[in-house]
């Protein structure tokens, strides 16, 4: 029964995200899927970490898009999140409320889903507000100033965003835990997104597959194509490991950390 409700709200939710645009026909079908999974299976508590994010996120790049338009270039995709946005979001955590789901004594995957829904709604807070730092951001491997937008880059107002994303995370969690471990939990979360977020960026800088298009003369994450039609060329980076895939180490990153410091404490 719950599976069925569970269902029902995420194919309610997607079909209102796709039509305000904030998701697109693919994004969509993987919303359905790892939101029915994870609200289905995992009940009030899993739903309402999904929830954090995804309303946040949304609200987040809805409020600051005139903003950002001016550099929009510098993002691969645009508000329209696809089956690979999706996926690299949530799908960690579709299958952690599976294994939660299926191997119930392990509450661990618990732990492990705040950690990777606190990396990732740290990395899109960061995204999204980083853009309203008056100063240039800074490659995280060496400190140099870089242009806005540019992956690797990471600013003193992208690390408060972090904080604030972690921080929300990790407070809905706890009020779902009893006792003690609710501030451990806490914790957890803000350590989970500093750390899922910082590898983000430090991917971003190093290894992630970065283009340039020369009609518009920028760094792009978008290939083949740039969003003005014309075709980009690599500068740099690994050809697989593109934004999506740097994302979903990202939420990897984050519930490693997180799982990582529940078994130093001794659990
Ligand atoms: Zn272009």
């Amino acid at each position: 029964m719950q599976l069925v409700i569970g269902f029902l709200l995420a194919i309610l939710i997607s079909v209102l995200s796709y039509r305000v645009g904030a998701l697109s026909k693919s994004g969509a079908l993987a919303a359905i899927l790892t939101g029915g999974l994870i609200f289905g299976l995992g009940g009030i508590p899993w739903a309402a970490l999904l929830l954090t994010f995804f309303i946040s996120s949304s609200l987040l790049s809805r409020l600051f898009k005139r903003k950002k338009a001016s550099l929009g270039d510098k993002f691969a995709k645009g508000s329209q999140r696809d089956y690979g946005q999706v996926f690299a979001n949530g799908g960690l955590g579709a299958l952690f409320v599976m294994a939660f789901y299926f191997l119930p004594s392990g509450s661990w995957f618990w732990i492990a889903y705040i950690g990777c829904m606190a990396a990732v709604n740290a990395d899109t807070w960061a995204t999204e507000l980083g853009v309203l730092s008056s100063k240039p951001p800074r490659l995280i491997t060496n400190g140099k100033s870089v242009d806005r937008g540019t992956s690797g880059g990471v600013t003193l107002v992208g690390y408060f965003a972090i904080f604030g994303g972690a921080f929300l995370v990790g407070l809905i969690a706890a009020i779902f835990t009893q006792g003690i471990a609710a501030y451990l939990i806490f914790l957890f979360a803000i350590c989970a997104g500093l750390v899922g977020s910082s590898f983000d960026s430090l991917l971003g800088a190093k290894w992630q597959a970065i283009y340039y298009c020369p009609q518009c003369q920028k760094e792009t994450e978008s290939h083949p194509l740039h969003r003005c039609g014309s075709p980009t060329h690599k500068i740099r980076g690994w050809n697989w490991l593109n934004n999506d895939l740097v994302n979903f180490l990202c939420s990897l990153a984050g519930a490693g950390t997180a799982i990582g410091l529940w078994f130093l404490l001794g659990h």
